[in-house]
């Protein structure tokens, strides 16, 4: 089997095999692009690795050295040589991009007397001992796995000795002093010697980068991005170049467009005088790329060129890292630019419009999942006009947040937990700072640029992001920063502005996004590409109307429950199940209808003439009820009966499993007057509406949980006689629909039944989940990690349809139900609705509709789209 690939040997499309990396690294070799030399070691040896019991075995050795003679023999130069020393660099790369999660080493081959040829032959003795340095520095961090700051410290010790602030000032006699303290850190931290063998400096390399496959933050990012753990990193060998070379070299990184607006135009930094790491380290502040014009006109030229050439022979934006070494542009990276929701949407239309993707191209480019960014809100104009400006730093990711002060990441986590929303305050983040960012509504950080790893990441969550604010003073111990003579401590709230990259002082309202032509454009393609139809989860008329403006086409679900938790209609509902006569309880549903009926005729003006599926009550009635004593003791007064009493009642609504318990169609088997108090309230409303406006409401009646035709039966008469009844009483005529939730694993496989008696299904998939796993929808939170964790789960059923199991009663219910039924309308209403990858699903299995919270609204449009393609 073979495990080493030259460059030369590769394409673009063998990701899988030579990571993302080395595949494009082959591809722009191939079309002839400036690319050091060099050859992928692939990630099937990576699995073997692990296989080996992480051991690099006899014959990938061999195989490696094969490939390294070759480059020699290509080069001319020699790994280890005293003369004119071959220097590569060992690079990681997964299949799936993740950036700054897995390690590189540069510079190595050199050793004590390889340093010296290297110095003899580029004549730069000061450039020669800098690699040398470096080269140490990244092994002691990544192979030796010696902590990182007790190289640093030497480094900053030498530049406060010789008080300088640039590491490009220090002469070659320095940085030979620093060499000999490095080496000695590593003896006293390894009690061995730096390896002057550069086959074993190789091969140590080799694995290091191996094993930070499963580096803690690596399997974190892999966790929250689905990446599958068996994936595997591959290991790139390359030849170096060096930016590091004097003032006509330097280093870069650049995105053929702003990656967070989408404007067509170079947008990048660099370095003179630098390597690798430099640039996204934030320790050197880099200059914008378009200076690079007037530093080195030659290569700004070649490089514009190149990575116009990149964009449309990848025909998407690119990001490309590069090296110029004494004035001759190298291409090391080129990748899929990482961008915020609003740029891929302006990429997507811009490169539809100048032919270089049809419609249908440009919407797959879309993440529906980051479309949800574009909707939330920003800040309040008025507000924001007001607001006092603490300082400006770099617009790195878009968005507007307010949160309080955090400045380590296990802070905000904990802040997160307890309900606070929180900004990270950091000097730069690094990658195991990742579950804070996570749990942060923002970042902030003083140094680095749009490249630094908190833009690149922030933008990536869109997660709103200001990097470089260089003006803050944070003290990290004391828990505050300083701008100027102003004190900001932690715990104290400041807003970000991701779109402009100033913070302000305090907390500041929001207001609702502005939608942009662009992605208007691009959503009626959308809509015009897909079958599935878009509903919305809502229960209030601002819920609707703001569905409405995302595109709903109707309500899929409307929990009247939640109507019912209102300060002033609470107690009224206690009052009603706390009744201990039929009596009683009517008198309180008698409060409660004209409540219900004036919500529902609102809803229905707001929807005009798209369908609103209304569903009657579905929780345990405990629910409704206060737990505490003190509220009990509260509600025992007001309702005048006896603590004692009420605590009573309390406890005999209590259930051991409430979810399987007395709910849905059940409680009104036992309290029939409840669903006829809400029937009468929707007939009502829907009479109403009919004779004010001009539109026909045809509202479908929902009865919840059913698992048996005649339970649906029982409650069907329920829903006729009343309706009935009240058009009778109103003398109207109104069409509606009766229908029920497929939730309970027996009605879906019963459905062909149930189909006889219900006019429409939609499915219910978070109960139906819940019934089909037997997992607790409240508690399974804890254990669905751990399985996630333990590769038993690939993803939470509750987020993404188990097509499988879940998947396979729906299939089983759409084909018995149609057999009964064949015009048999059919959705789904759970919430999986708003998932890109569940909504698939419901277009393949045929469904009419999906329905999900207003914000996922234009994201199911677009999934739905894609789904058709
Ligand atoms: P990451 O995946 O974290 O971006 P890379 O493998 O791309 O890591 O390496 C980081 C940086 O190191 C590159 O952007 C480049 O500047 C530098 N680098 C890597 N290989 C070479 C090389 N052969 N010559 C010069 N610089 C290199
Ligand atoms: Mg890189
Ligand atoms: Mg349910």
């Amino acid at each position: 089997k073979k495990y080493v690939y030259d460059f030369h040997e590769g394409t673009s499309d063998m990701g899988l095999l030579l990571g993302g990396k080395g595949a494009n690294l082959a591809e722009m070799t191939r079309i002839g692009l400036p690319v050091p030399g060099g050859f992928t070691v692939t990630t099937e040896a990576c699995n073997q690795y692990y296989k080996e019991g992480a051991r690099l075995w006899k014959e990938l050795r061999k195989e490696v050295l094969e490939h390294l003679v070759t480059l020699e023999e290509k080069m001319d130069k020699k790994l280890g040589a005293v003369n004119n020393p071959l220097l590569v660099s060992v690079r990681s790369g997964s299949p799936i991009s993740m950036p700054g999660m897995m390690d590189t080493i540069l510079n190595l081959g050199l050793n004590d007397e390889s340093v010296k040829g290297l110095a003899n032959v580029t004549a730069n003795p000061r450039f020669a001992y800098d690699s040398y340095r470096r080269f140490i520095q990244m092994f002691g961090d990544v192979v030796l796995e010696i902590p990182k700051y007790k190289f640093d410290h030497i480094l900053e010790n030498k530049k406060v000795e010789k008080n300088i602030e640039e590491d490009t000032k220090l002469t070659a006699e320095d940085l030979q002093e620093i060499i000999e303290k490095y080496k000695a850190v590593i003896k006293k931290e390894k009690n061995a010697d730096f390896p002057q063998d550069v086959k074993e400096q190789l091969f140590m390399a080799i694995e290091a980068v191996f094993r930070s496959w499963n580096n803690t933050r690596a399997k974190v990012y892999r966790k929250l991005n689905d990446i599958p753990d068996t994936l595997g990193t591959a290991v790139n060998i390359q030849s170096m170049v060096f930016g590091n070379m004097g003032e006509t070299s330097g280093t870069g990184v650049a995105f053929t467009r702003d990656p967070s607006t989408g404007e067509n135009r170079l947008f990048g930094e660099f370095l003179m005088n630098a390597q690798g790491e430099d640039v996204v380290a934030g320790i050197r502040t880099p200059r914008p790329i378009d200076e690079l014009k007037d530093s080195m006109p030659k290569a700004y030229e070649r490089f514009n060129e190149v990575a116009n050439l990149l964009e449309s022979h990848y025909q998407d934006m690119q990001d490309i890292e590069f090296t110029i070494e004494n004035e001759e542009l190298y291409i090391l990276q080129t990748r899929k630019g990482k961008r915020t929701a609003l740029a891929a949407v302006n990429i997507a239309v811009d490169m539809f419009k100048d032919g270089t993707l049809s419609k249908e191209e440009a919407i797959l480019r879309i993440d529906p999942l980051q479309v949800e960014q574009l909707l939330h809100p920003t800040f309040d104009e008025k507000a924001l006009q007001k607001a006092v400006v603490i300082t400006k730093g770099l617009p790195a990711s878009s968005g507007a947040a307010s949160g309080k002060i955090y400045f380590n990441p296990e802070d905000v986590v904990h802040a997160n937990s307890r309900g606070e929303k929180a900004i990270l305050v950091r000097i730069e983040t690094s990658p195991e700072d990742i579950e804070g960012m996570v749990a942060a509504q923002g970042i902030l950080t003083a140094r680095g640029g749009m490249t630094s790893h908190a833009a690149v990441v922030a933008r990536g969550m869109g997660k709103c992001c200001i990097a470089g604010a260089g003006e803050i003073k944070i003290d990290e111990v004391a828990k505050l920063f300083k701008v100027d003579e102003n004190t900001y401590k932690e715990g104290e709230y400041i807003s970000l502005d991701g779109n402009q990259g100033i913070v302000y002082e305090g907390e500041i309202a929001t207001e609702e996004s502005q939608l942009t032509d662009n992605f208007l454009e691009l959503m009626t393609w959308a809509d015009a590409i897909r079958r599935l139809k878009v509903r919305t989860n809502a229960d209030t008329p601002r819920d609707t109307k703001q569905a409405i403006e995302f595109g709903a086409e109707g309500i899929g679900l409307c929990r009247t429950e939640h109507m019912f938790f209102e300060e002033s209609r609470i107690f009224v509902m206690r009052r009603m199940i706390l009744a201990r006569s039929q009596e009683e309880r009517r008198s309180a549903l008698e409060e409660l209808l004209p409540m219900q009926r004036e919500d529902f005729v609102e809803i229905f003006k707001a929807m005009g003439d798209r369908p609103v599926t209304v569903r009657l009550l579905d929780p345990p009635l405990h629910e409704f009820l206060p737990h505490e004593e003190e509220d009990i003791r509260q509600l025992a007064e007001k309702m005048q009966i006896s603590y004692n009493q009420l605590q009573g009642v309390v406890n005999d609504l209590k259930e051991m499993n409430p979810m399987l318990g007395h709910r849905g169609c059940r409680l009104a088997v036992t309290y029939p007057e409840i669903y006829e108090m809400q029937v009468r309230a929707i007939i009502e409303a829907a009479a109403i509406v009919k004779e004010k406006e001009d539109f026909d409401v045809i509202p479908e009646i929902m009865i919840p949980l059913v698992g048996e035709l005649k339970e649906f039966q029982y409650n069907k008469d329920i829903v006729l006689k009343t309706a009935k009844a009240v058009l009778e009483e109103k003398g109207v005529q109104l069409q509606y629909l009766i229908g029920t939730m497929i939730e309970i694993p027996r009605a879906a496989i019963t459905a062909d039944e149930i189909a006889t008696e219900a006019e429409f299904f939609s499915f219910g998939t978070n109960d139906l989940t819940q019934m089909t796993y037997g997992y607790s929808r409240d508690d399974a939170g804890r254990f669905i990690k751990e399985y996630k964790e333990k590769n038993i789960l690939e993803k939470d059923p509750f987020q993404r349809i188990d097509r499988k199991g879940v998947g396979k009663l729906m299939e089983i219910a759409v084909k018995l139900g149609r057999e009964t039924r064949s015009d048999i309308k059919l959705g789904i209403c759970g919430e999986h609705g708003g998932d890109p990858d569940s909504v698939e699903f419901c277009h393949i299995l045929g469904l009419d509709y999906v329905s999900c919270s207003p914000y996922r609204v234009p994201v199911a449009r677009l999934a739905a789209a894609q789904a058709a393609i």
